[in-house]
Order: structure tokens, then sequence, then C-alpha cells
């Protein structure tokens, strides 16, 4: 027996709900569109549930703030189409505001007890170089989330929630944005679709901008992909839930 047989990598591809948890609302596809859309076409429910308001990105400063939401709204609910995403949840912190930690971690054990996904995407909360406290926040949050799901002294926000939650199977988490990365999926066959749901982001990036991001993208996922065997790669560190703490 060896750790590997106690702990393997978990399967993504198996995983029946997925929930992609992610700081700004174009956060998961830019990480792992290409993923996301083969596990839709795979047959998983997938739900995503972004942390903040993303306020701070909007490009046009012409917009209201009310505008301004919509307009990412709006571009948010056409990425989501063309992944197969499910569902949509919000729980419109500050972007790049000043909020409490554990409210999100709170947050995200309500929504977790309540869509009882068996597989969490994040964003690597120990990318080096991150300096995105929102990222970095919304990562660790995820990942004690998972951790805490089943110990319901912990308590979420919803009380409703906590009470009638009788625990459930989380077979792993997926941390997008990482330098660490245990499994490169090619994404030749969802390349495209993923340059679809980028420009989606146009209350995010000037007509310019969302052609220099496709562009970054596409070099790296080439980067990723070196060695693989295929042409382009999004990375992933895929971790068993048990393989959270203390490094086992
Ligand atoms: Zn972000």
């Amino acid at each position: 027996m060896t750790i590997e047989t106690i702990l393997p990598i978990p399967d993504m591809f198996a995983a029946k709900r997925i929930l992609c948890i992610q700081p700004h609302y174009d956060d998961n596809d830019i990480g792992a569109a290409g993923i996301l859309a083969q596990l839709a076409q795979n047959g998983a429910e997938i739900i995503y549930l972004t942390v903040t308001n993303d306020l701070m990105g909007v490009v046009d400063d012409s917009l209201s703030e009310a505008e301004a939401a919509e307009a990412l709204k709006r571009d948010q609910f056409a990425a989501g189409k063309i992944v197969g995403v499910k569902e949509q949840f919000w729980l419109g912190y500050p972007d790049a505001g000043e909020y409490n930690y554990f409210d999100v971690r709170r947050d995200l054990l309500a929504h977790i007890r309540h869509i009882q996904p068996d597989f969490v995407f994040a964003p690597d909360p120990w990318l080096t170089y991150e300096g995105h406290r929102d990222h970095i926040q919304t990562g660790l949050a995820a990942t004690e989330a998972v951790m805490f799901s089943g110990l319901t002294k912990i308590a979420s926000s919803d009380p409703a929630v906590d009470a009638t939650y009788r625990g459930h199977d989380i077979h792993g988490i997926a941390f997008y944005f990482t330098r660490e990365p245990n499994v490169i999926v090619d994404i030749a066959s969802t390349w495209e679709t993923k340059q679809a749901v980028l420009r989606c982001y146009e209350a995010q990036f000037d007509p310019a901008g969302l052609d220099e991001l496709v562009m970054a993208l596409d070099m790296k996922s080439r980067q990723a992909a070196a060695g693989q065997g295929f042409e382009q790669g999004e990375p992933l560190k895929v971790l068993h839930t048990s393989a959270l703490h203390c490094g086992i």
C-alpha cells in the first residue's frame, strides 16, 4: 500500500455536481473554462459562486453602480450559458474592499452544506506572487469550508441549513491559478468555447484587453501542455479533501 492508494488524485470527470467558487465574475472561466465546459458536456451540474461584487474592474466609468452591476451579471450569464453553468450564486462582498474572512467562510459553509457538491473548484490561495487579497481569501475560505463542511459545530451563516445538514462526501478540490499543478487537462476540444466565453466579459475588458487576454491564455495553455502530448492544457492542483491539512 502506498499513500497514493490511500489518497489518490480524485477524478473530477466522475463528479456529478461541481461548485466553482471564485473571487470575481471571470476567474472560474479564465482559470478553467476549458475544463468546466468538458465537465458540463460530461453531464456534471456546474454551479458558480462569486464572492465579491467585482465593481472595481468595470472599465466604463460612466456607468452607475447599478448599471455596472447589471452589465457584469449580463456578461456572466452569457458566459455561463456557453460553459453550461446550471446555477449562479453571489455573496456581494466589496471588490478589493474590507470584509471579514470568517464571514466569507460562514457563507461558503452554508452554500456547500446546501448545494452538497461532490467536487469544488477555487483559485489556489498559495499561488506565489498572488497580490490580490480577494483571491487569497476566497481560495482559503473555500478550502476551509470544504474541510469543515461535515463539522457542524462550526456554524455556517444559515442556521436552518446547519440544522438539517447530515453530511455528504466531497471527493476533491481543484485549484486553478496554481503554480504546482498535478493534473493538466487537454482543452483542445474546448479552446474555441473558452475563447467565446472570455469574449463575453465586455464590462471588464475593452476590445484590445480581451484580445490580449485571449492571446495570453492561448500562450499559457501551450506552455502548460508542453511535454504532455497535446497542444493546449489547463493546469490544476487536484487534491483529496484529506490532503488539505498538515501536508499528508
Ligand atoms: Zn479575480
